[in-house]
């Protein structure tokens, strides 16, 4: 599907182009087609050659040091990278607490912090979840008592992404217990080497360490790290959760790993022939070609509304529940194409083809894609509040 880009526009696509073949290393290339792990080190550095090249904070307005693009200007950067083989340059603190603290936080947080965000001096973990407040996160209990200038912090976090690797952490709190329980949560700003913080690892379904519990005893945070007023949090939590959405979804993503797939039925065999003489594999890749043309129309219905100034409302939820069904029903195809390699783990080149090698991997931890960044049945109700009028 083509849009009719401008003049202007063609040449920023064949700008960004130039840059990814000139500028991707081939071992991250490599390691993003197969779905294998990177490190810390890894991805900061990748994160750190998209900033020189002011290709990091692409969403941000030039004020704050962004390239200050439009919608569409933004779209093509994504489906270039994605069409390149790059990965995301995955940063909680670009797509998410920057927009929060441009529009909600102080002129010193945003002079301290954004900066450090954009040169990737920061890894930010997100602190919203606790067991028993997830889907229901209003219902929140870790808690933040002002004691002199600091508030002193009590309770847990679950779930936390990357939280070993974090040294800053954007968490809500619970200010005030007499109140609508939305209206007591505020949005804090803890430093995770702060004295108090423990760091426990949750070993996920694909046996790697991307989750976190953490505990916070006695925390002190400076009352200057509170983002907006005391009870603002849930506004300021909500504003942000359309921006976690639609980034979520991956659309561009899941273009570049099918069209993988489509390649890999050609050249891989099983039985002596080409995986794609299976008719039953031909109908499934039809039926995932025909799910992502579907899911792109819907990408471009957010990208109108973006264009047009307009925030994303239930559109983000739609491309949220189709976006991460589209990546687990990949996975899933992936698994089937790989046959008896999927039962590989934790291998190499000389037990299975590296394209196989995370296949079933992927496919347990992708499970999560449709509870993370708020779950599909959840998203089902915002959609049918908002888009069908239903209650
Ligand atoms: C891999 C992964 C990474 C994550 N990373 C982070 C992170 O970095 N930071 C962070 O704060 N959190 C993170 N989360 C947490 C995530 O946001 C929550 O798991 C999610 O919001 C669901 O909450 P829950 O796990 O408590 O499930 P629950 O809310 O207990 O839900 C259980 C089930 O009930 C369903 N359900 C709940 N309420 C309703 C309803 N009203 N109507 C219909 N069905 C409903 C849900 O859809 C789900 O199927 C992560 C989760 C995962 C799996």
């Amino acid at each position: 599907m083509n849009i009719d880009y401008t003049k202007e526009e063609l040449e920023f696509q064949q700008e960004v182009r130039t840059w990814f073949k000139e500028n991707l290393p081939e071992d991250v290339k490599r390691k993003h087609q197969i779905g294998a792990p990177f490190s810390k080190d890894e991805t900061v550095a990748w994160q750190k050659t998209l900033s020189k090249a002011g290709y990091f904070v692409v969403g941000w307005p030039e004020e704050h040091g962004g390239p200050g693009w439009t919608a569409t200007q933004r779209y093509i950067f994504d489906s270039e990278r994605a069409a390149a083989g790059a990965p995301v340059g995955m940063s909680m603190g670009v797509i998410m607490l920057g927009p929060v603290l441009m529009a909600f936080g102080t002129q010193e947080q945003k002079d301290l912090y954004l900066p450090r965000i954009k040169d990737c001096d920061d890894w930010w973990c997100q602190g919203y979840s606790e067991p028993g407040a997830g889907s229901d996160l209003a219902s929140l209990k870790t808690q933040a008592v002002l004691d002199g200038d600091e508030y002193v912090i009590n309770g847990t976090k679950i779930w936390t992404t990357y939280g070993h690797h974090a040294n800053l952490c954007f968490c809500l709190v619970r200010t005030d217990n007499d109140c609508k329980q939305q209206l007591g949560i505020s949005f804090i700003l803890i430093d995770m080497e702060a004295e108090g913080i423990d760091v426990r690892p949750i070993i996920s379904i694909d046996g790697e360490h991307h989750l976190n519990q953490v505990f916070f005893d006695d925390v002190r945070v400076p009352k200057k790290n509170l983002v907006g007023a005391e009870g603002q949090g849930w506004t300021i939590a909500k504003y942000l959760l359309t921006h976690e959405r639609t980034t979520i979804a991956g659309v561009a993503d899941s273009k570049l790993n099918f069209s993988n797939l489509k390649e890999l039925a050609k050249t891989q065999t099983a039985n002596g022939a080409p995986l794609i003489e299976d008719e039953q594999l031909r109908l499934k890749i039809a039926e995932e070609e025909i799910k992502l043309l579907a899911l792109e129309y819907t990408n471009f219905r957010t990208l109108a509304d973006t264009a047009a100034g307009r925030a994303p409302g239930p559109e983000s939820s739609l491309l949220k529940v189709k976006g991460t069904e589209t990546q687990q029903s990949l996975s899933e195809l992936r698994v089937e194409m790989a046959g008896n390699y999927a039962y590989v783990w934790k291998a190499d080149e000389t037990v299975a083809p590296a394209e196989f090698l995370h296949a079933t991997e992927q496919y347990n931890f992708l499970r999560a894609c449709t509870i993370y960044g708020g779950s599909t049945e959840v998203q089902k109700n915002v959609v049918a509040k908002m888009l069908l009028g239903l209650k």
